[in-house]
């Protein structure tokens, strides 16, 4: 089992960078965090009734407080699962699914997870979800 702990190189776009390091690195299946700062971003809420994410356009240099989520497989590719809670100047907060974030600086700790891999299938409302439950 491995953990990487790095910064993020300034302009890169998080999802994006996320699934490459996995995709280099060989990671299938971890959880992941994060502090640090964005240039800009795009959150999300998911609607189930239009089975739509909703964007949430954060057009200003936030705090990333807080980001938690993991890396597991969809149509097997490492697929990284975002959500993020940005801080304003002012501390007002603002938090969702992660679409897109420009990095401005950001630490970030991938830890594997050891056991079976896991791979997201279609499921309820139009998401697609792990079959392992409890
Ligand atoms: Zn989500």
């Amino acid at each position: 089992m491995r953990s990487f702990l790095l910064r993020v190189p300034k302009g890169a776009e998080l999802l994006s960078f996320l699934k490459e390091f996995a995709r280099k690195n060989e990671i299938k299946k971890a959880a992941v965090f994060a502090i640090g700062s964005f240039e800009d971003a795009t959150l999300a809420y998911y609607d189930l009734e239009t089975r739509r994410y909703e964007p949430i356009e954060v057009k200003e240099r936030t705090e990333l407080v807080s980001l938690s989520g993991n890396i597991s497989l969809m149509d097997g590719e490492p697929f990284p699962h975002v959500h993020a809670v940005l801080s304003r100047r002012d501390g007002s907060t603002v938090g969702g699914h992660l679409m897109r974030a420009s990095v401005f600086m950001v630490e970030l700790y991938v830890t594997e997870v050891p056991g079976p891999l896991l791979e997201r299938k279609p499921w309820e409302h139009g998401l697609k979800v792990w079959e392992l439950e409890g």
